[in-house]
């Protein structure tokens, strides 16, 4: 099932990429979105450490908390993009993000962070290289294959290949799983530069490696 926040952030990146003249690929350079296509100005500065950003709509103007990892400004200038496309027209002249937000807003702009960030089909593809890395078999052929009809209904397919093909199926040990998850999470967080958690979230969200990242 897709959400309509994925389906409209998939559709604003597209357009976005094409502005830009970029192909579709990891990292998505969100600020340059930012700037460039929404024609927003892109601040840093030390705001409180529960606050990650702010968007000044009327002076078009993001705020990104300096203070936080790099990973995390990148969504937080995902998260704010989130707010110009979907919230400009509903809220007042600044959304200011942090603990006391609104929280249904906070939540849409999240998931528009982190489908702009880590589109769903790259995300597929990416950790599929990710996992045959090494492999000179190419025993995720069949994945591949899954992968390629780009419907839904070939997930469950293609999470039970990978099952089967990486883990050995039902017999696979919980410390071969956190093997898997320690090794392959790191590599795509450092490919869509996101952090971690981001990573794992957008991954179960996705629900893929289902059984295995619990
Ligand atoms: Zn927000």
């Amino acid at each position: 099932m897709i959400s309509a926040i994925e389906l409209a952030a998939n559709e604003f990146l597209l357009g976005a990429l094409e502005k830009l003249g970029h192909k579709m690929g990891p990292p998505i350079p969100v600020e340059e979105i930012a700037t460039g296509v929404l024609g927003l100005k892109l601040v840093e500065k030390p705001l409180l450490e529960d606050l990650s950003g702010e968007l000044v709509f009327v002076d078009k103007v993001l705020v990104v908390n300096r203070r936080h990892t790099a990973s995390r400004r990148r969504f937080t200038v995902a998260h704010e993009i989130g707010h110009w496309v979907l919230h400009v027209q509903i809220t007042g002249d600044l959304v200011s993000c942090g603990k006391a937000s609104n929280e249904r807003m906070e939540i849409e702009a999240n998931a528009f962070a982190a489908s702009i960030l880590m589109p769903k089909r790259l995300v597929y593809v990416s950790l599929l290289d990710a996992l045959n890395a090494g492999r000179t078999d190419d025993a995720l052929g069949w994945a591949r294959i899954a992968l390629r009809r780009n419907d839904d209904g070939y997930l469950h397919v293609f999470n039970s290949l990978l099952y089967r093909l990486l883990l050995g199926g039902e017999a696979a040990s919980a410390a071969k799983r956190a093997e898997l998850v320690a090794d392959v999470v790191p590599s795509l967080a450092l490919l869509f530069r996101v952090s971690r958690e981001a990573m794992t979230l957008r991954l179960k969200k996705l629900g893929l490696l289902e059984g295995i990242l619990d």
